[in-house]
């Protein structure tokens, strides 16, 4: 009998906060239909840094360990029998919501789950991508031209903005005459970045706002594209709309619920707010509800929640990174602020860096 080979992972216990560890799991082989990945490159984003913490987070079926890491950059390394769509060598990302058994999901739209039963790999009931190689259906693989290399794995967190700017757009065909002029984008994480990239190569007239004053890293990171960079400690969000024409379009990404509201009464008429934060906790606030629903009425505007993205926004994401290295050559590799290397040192993915962007573990 042969023991089959192992390989390296990233995993917590979830619930249990300082639970990050290297595991040790096969190496799997892909199966019928199945294209075997090489990772190269495993992002951290702000879920991994809530699942680490132990605040959220499912492990799969049959044990109590979750490999993490759901943005993910690869090279197709073998084939399973009948598998194609995809060539060995071909760089690859993957989406990360799997469906459950809701209409939408069975449907194909798994990131308009209406149940939220779903599967995500790394986050709930699936073991993510901190490993050295998984296996995956070529047909939730979107391949990624080797030009893009360097940032392809900012597909993921784009793609979550590019479901957003789609679903501002598919509401706003109420409105045939609308052309969107005048963007705030709030956040400047890696969300709020991107969707600044996002909106500037769209050619809109994009505020992103922040917390912190610059000048900063990000907020030169931000001024490159062409946006406005401005900080709500020295400006409040009103004073800030005051001074622009009418919003046709917020981005909320601050993952702070506050702010969401303060956007309603910075969106203008006929605009689309659309909440892309996932906020923790119960806080309440007193608010002007009379005059919110006031002006939202009034002002036929639109407040949408969007969540996750599918295989046509991630398409979308590679195309429009294409996009930014034609506009910005080198500014998208700029997200990138810290990169570790390997899985030995657990305990340096969850540390939290000062003006970081996003960190990337540089595998194999
Ligand atoms: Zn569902």
């Amino acid at each position: 009998m042969t023991s089959s080979p192992t390989m390296a992972g990233i995993a917590v216990y979830p619930g249990q906060a300082g639970s990050i560890h290297r595991t040790t799991l096969p190496v799997p082989s892909p199966g019928p239909g199945e294209a075997l990945v090489r990772v190269r490159r495993v992002g951290v984003c702000g879920t991994d840094q809530e699942i680490i913490h132990g605040q959220f987070g499912t492990p799969p079926p049959g044990t109590n360990e979750l490999v993490l890491g759901h943005e993910v950059l690869g090279e197709v390394e073998a084939l399973g029998p009948g598998a194609d769509g995809v060539a060995v060598g071909d760089l690859v990302v993957t989406t990360v919501r799997r469906p459950g058994g809701c209409v939408p999901c069975v449907s194909g739209q798994t990131d308009m789950c209406a149940d939220l039963a779903y599967t995500e790999y790394g986050i709930i009931g699936a073991h993510g991508f901190m490993v050295e190689r998984f296996v995956m259906e070529p047909a939730h693989l979107i391949r990624v031209p080797a030009e893009l290399e360097r940032i392809g794995i900012l597909t993921e967190p784009l793609s979550v903005v590019e479901k957003a700017l789609q679903q501002a757009m598919l509401i706003q065909r109420r409105i045939p005459s609308w052309s969107p002029k005048t963007a705030i984008v709030l956040g400047a994480g890696p969300i709020g970045i991107l969707g600044t990239l996002l909106l500037r190569s769209r050619g809109l007239n994009v505020v992103t706002v922040a917390r912190r004053p610059g000048p900063h890293a990000i907020s030169r990171l931000i001024e490159a594209s062409g946006a406005r960079y401005a900080a709500t400690r020295a400006q409040s969000l009103a004073e800030i709309a005051a001074g622009l024409p009418p919003v046709d379009l917020i981005f909320e990404a601050t993952g702070v619920a506050d702010l969401a509201f303060d956007a309603m009464e910075a969106l203008g008429n006929n605009g689309v707010l659309a909440l892309l934060s996932l906020t923790g906790g119960d806080e309440t606030k007193e608010l002007p509800i009379a005059r919110l629903n006031r002006s939202f009425v009034l002002g036929n505007k639109v407040m949408v929640g969007s969540v996750n993205s599918s295989r046509e926004h991630f398409e979308m994401a590679v195309e429009d990174l294409g996009r930014f290295e034609t506009l910005w050559p080198g500014l998208a590799e700029r997200l990138v602020t810290r990169r570790i290397h390997g899985f030995d040192d657990p305990a340096q993915i969850a540390a939290e860096v000062e003006d970081g962007i996003k960190t990337v573990i540089e595998v194999g």
